[in-house]
């Protein structure tokens, strides 16, 4: 099954996420097993964050892989586990809600970059090193002159 469903939640992280109404991308393999419906494949979706050194948007792609277990009504396995445990089939339908949760958390991380190496934020003025002018940096004053620099002061004459 090849499908394509807009997120009906934000999918992720503080940082980053499959924002909500996101297409995701199900490429999926149901297969009937004694127990119940084993769903393997994977689902893929753009994502977007904020980088953790310098708060800049980022937008990326995540892609996991599902191996999930979906117990029959009325067979063993549904009788001897939760459904948090294992997934069961209710009104024969299977709710891959959770287990999407659960893979877009981990696959995603957890210190998301704008790129890997985001030099930052200028500790002088706050502004995003990676799209500053190249070689960024404040006319820095020696700060034994510091106290100086405010004064004028006229050297006596000879
Ligand atoms: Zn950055
Ligand atoms: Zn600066």
């Amino acid at each position: 099954m090849r499908e394509t469903v807009a997120s009906p939640t934000r999918i992720g992280l503080d940082l980053i996420a499959i924002a909500e109404g996101t297409d995701l991308d199900f490429d999926l393999r149901f297969e009937s097993v004694s127990e119940g419906v084993l769903v393997t494949g994977t689902v893929s979706a753009a994502t977007s964050g904020e980088c953790v050194r310098c708060l800049t948007a980022t937008t990326g792609e995540v892609e996991v892989a599902l191996t999930e277990l979906f117990a029959y009504p009325d067979s063993t396995t549904e009788a001897t586990t939760d459904s948090d445990e294992v997934g069961h089939v209710v009104d024969a339908t299977i709710d891959l809600k959770q287990p999407l949760i659960d893979a877009v958390g981990l696959a995603l991380p957890l210190s998301p970059l704008c790129r890997d190496d985001c030099p930052g934020l200028c500790p002088q003025c706050g502004v995003a090193l990676a799209q500053a002018e190249p070689g960024h940096q404040h006319e820095q004053i020696d700060p034994r002159w510091a106290k100086l620099s405010g004064m004028n002061l006229r050297p006596d004459r000879p």
